[in-house]
Formats: C-alpha cells, structure tokens, sequence
C-alpha cells in the first residue's frame, strides 16, 4: 500500500479494525456485512504463524469451564459458525463431538463440563473407565481416568476461518489493508480516531483493536494488565490410519497430570496435560503439548520447536497417553500464543480513557471457537448498537487485582 492510498481511504472509513487475526477478521466480517464502511489492516499477511491463531483446527465446546458468563456468547458463536460456513460455501465447525478426560488430579475438569452442559440443559455422556475404554481405545490408561462427552462440541477450521471472514468481508465492500503496522492510535481533533500506520495515517469513526498479543506493547497498560504464555502443537505421524478419523477418535482435553506440575489451578486445562484432534488428513494427527507451556513476551519468545525436542515430549506426555501415535511430523513443530488476563477472561468493551476504541483481546488460550461473537461484539460496541449479548463480564476497566478465580460452572 502506497502513503497516499492509506490517507485517501481511511478518510471516510467508519471503523477501523486494527489486527486481523480470528477475532479481527470477524469484526471485519460482521461490520461488511451490516453495510458499515471499514478498513482492517493487518502488520502480515492474514492468516498467519506470528500470533494466536494458526494450525489446522481449535476445539469448540459448549461446557463452559470458565464460567455461566460464557453460555450466551457460546450459543450465539453456534450460530454464527453455521452463518459464517453458509457465507463461505465451507463447513468451519465440525460437530465431532468433544471428550473431557480426567484423572485422581486436582481439577475435575469432567465433572465441571458436565455441571455446566446439565445447567444449560444440553445433553452429555459421562464415561466411566470401563466405557471410556471400550469406546475410546486409543486413549491409555483409561482405568485411572473419568470422561464426559459433549456431542455439541467439536473442532473448527482455524485459518480457514480467517480467510473466509475477511474473503466475505472484501466480498461486501470491506478494505484490508495486508502488511500494514499501526504505530500509534490518536484521538482526531475532528472527532474520531487516527491510526498511524507505516503507509500513512487511517482515519475513522471508531476503532476495533484486536490484536491479541501484541497488546502489551501496542497499548502498554491502557487496560486489565495481560502476559503471554508460550504454548506448543505439532503434528505426528500416525501407526495405524484406523481408528483416528473424527468419527472414532473426537477432539479431546486430558487434564490427567503425569507428574505433579507447579502452578496448576482453576485453568488447569488450559496450561496442563494433552490436548489433539482426529486425522482430518488420514496420515497424522495434531497435539497440543500443554506441559511445555511457558511465560514468555514477545521479545524473548523463541519461535524454535526443534524436532528433538518433540521427540522428548511424545516420549514423556504422548505416549503414556496414547496408544497407536507415531513420530511427530518433523519440522511441524510451532509456538504459540495465550494472551492471558490475571482472571483468564475476555478483555471486550470501551478502552479506559478513549471510548471511540474498542478492545477485543486477550482471549487468553481459548477464545477462538467464540471468534464470530467476539467478531460481532465489538462490531455491536463499534457501531453504537445493543449488544445480543452481555460484555459486562468483559469489561477492559475490570478490577482484578490478581484474585485467584472460582468457577461456577
Ligand atoms: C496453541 C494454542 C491452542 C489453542 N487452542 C484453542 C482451542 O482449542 N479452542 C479455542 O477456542 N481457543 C484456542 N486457543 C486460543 C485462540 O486460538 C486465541 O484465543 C485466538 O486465536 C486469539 O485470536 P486474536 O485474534 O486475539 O489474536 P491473533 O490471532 O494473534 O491476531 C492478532 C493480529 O493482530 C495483528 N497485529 C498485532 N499488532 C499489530 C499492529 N501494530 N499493526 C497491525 N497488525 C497488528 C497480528 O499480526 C495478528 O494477525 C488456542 C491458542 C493457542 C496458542
């Protein structure tokens, strides 16, 4: 993009939508599709492995762990998900089905799943060991373990994601702007918002922030403070194609510990134990290699996931777990990352001190599967309309004050 170009068109634009990653691209989408004028811009070229939001898949659930101010945004993501495939001719969400799988450790993650499905009245299973290995052989150690199976849930295409909301959205009329950097977001003496790009200024109505964890240094305490958490996936190899097609083998979160890890709490899920997906390929399949979750900030995150070091967590985290799981993939190996809240909560609503720019961010570890509602919240919240659903919960200026959080699932 050409300096002039960006002064001409971000002029007259309504929103400006600052980062397009999965909750970017969807504000962007949802603002084209209401017939608003916007512009979203994006420092690489979207999607991307820079940021939160790469890979093939991201669970998708309807037992909120993280607590009942999540079920309506749930449900309303169910129908956008559905929205958003229609658009793109593509099923995003596939319904699998999700297993919650828990051990004698301190979390009670299948317990919590099915308090939180049996109190929005959804259906579930619960799978003692002897079910769980009868229907589930791949996973090992089933004797030891408990499981609740929510067949609402699943997996959706997560770059497939990025590309349909911000394909639709040009489709409608919508201007992204690829390998643009905001520098800075002013306030315009004219009213509105400018944002400083390295191609020149944009000017708007009002401004969307998305993006997720570049926060910290893009807004330097302007909201709830946040960190990052470096978190790994890979692909492996698989010994036998039967028995891992999303049929036999659903998505699945194991908080089942190992050894005992320090800091293991009421996210426990989110940082501990294993996480992966069926074959969507028939040769391998994806993992989420939890215990090498670690804090990192952008300057000293190392991007490296060297193929020894996969070899190392398959032998200490997959195999105890998993039966029938090859080699890991080489080269497959990718960082990710959590922008975490002290809360683990959303950050949805008016920045503190600016209120013509929206914050959506720091969906810290799982806030991918809700990313069309997020899309339409600050869409909502941008455009001055009622909400559909409640933000309050997710309110930038929040008190925290490093509160441990308690669930009521
Ligand atoms: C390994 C892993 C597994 C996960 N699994 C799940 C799961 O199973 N289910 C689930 O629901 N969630 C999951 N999550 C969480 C989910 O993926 C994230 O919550 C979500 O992707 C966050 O998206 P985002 O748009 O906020 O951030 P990002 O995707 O990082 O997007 C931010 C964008 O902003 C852009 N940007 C930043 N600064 C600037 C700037 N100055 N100028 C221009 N552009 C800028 C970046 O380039 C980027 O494209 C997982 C996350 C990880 C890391």
């Amino acid at each position: 993009m050409q300096r002039g170009v960006a002064a001409t068109v971000g002029d007259d634009c309504e929103v400006v939508v600052v980062g397009l990653g999965a909750m970017g691209s969807c504000a962007l989408w949802s603002l084209a599709r209401r017939g608003v004028k916007a512009i979203g811009l994006d420092q690489y070229d979207p999607p991307h492995d820079q940021g939160s939001s790469h890979g093939e898949t991201r669970i998708i659930r309807s037992a909120m762990l993280e607590g009942r101010q999540y079920a309506p945004l749930i449900r309303r993501a169910f129908e956008l998900w559905s929205e958003l495939g229609r658009e793109a001719s593509r099923a995003l969400f596939v319904r699998a089905g999700i297993l919650f799988i828990s051990g004698d450790g301190p979390t009670e993650m299948a317990s919590m799943a099915a308090r939180s499905l049996s109190d929005v009245g959804l259906p579930y299973e619960g799978l003692g060991p002897r079910e769980l290995a009868r229907r589930y052989p791949q996973h090992r150690g089933a004797a030891n373990l408990v499981a609740t199976f929510d067949p609402s849930g699943g997996f959706v295409r997560a770059e497939e994601t990025i590309l349909a909301a911000l394909g639709r959205a040009e489709e409608r009329g919508a201007t992204v702007l690829r390998r643009t950097t905001a520098l800075a977001i002013t306030s315009d003496p004219r009213g509105g918002v400018v944002v400083e790009t390295d191609n020149g200024p944009v000017r708007a109505r009002r401004a969307i922030v998305s993006v997720g964890p570049w926060l910290p240094t893009f807004l330097p305490g302007r909201a709830v403070p946040v960190t990052l958490e470096r978190q790994i996936f890979a692909y492996f190899e698989l010994d036998d194609l039967a028995g891992f097609t999303p049929e036999e083998f659903p998505p699945f979160i194991r908080d089942d510990l190992l050894v005992t890890s320090s800091g293991v709490g009421a996210h426990a899920w989110l940082s501990h134990g294993l996480s992966g997906f069926p074959s969507l390929d028939g040769t391998r399949i994806k993992l989420l290699l939890l215990e090498a979750g670690r804090p990192t900030t952008l300057d000293t995150l190392d991007r490296r996931v060297p193929d020894a070091l996969l070899e190392e967590l398959k032998a200490t985290e997959v195999d105890p777990r998993l039966m029938g799981v090859g080699r890991p993939a080489a080269g497959t190996g990718k960082a990710c990352l959590y922008t975490n809240a002290p809360d683990r909560d959303f950050i949805i609503g008016e920045l503190p001190g600016q209120p013509s720019v929206t914050l959506v961010s720091a969906c810290s570890g799982h806030g991918f599967k809700f990313a069309p509602a997020i899309g339409e919240l600050g869409a909502d919240l941008a455009t001055a309309t009622r909400p559909r659903v409640p933000v309050e919960p997710f309110a930038p200026g929040r008190a925290i004050s490093g509160r441990a959080v308690s669930y009521q699932p």
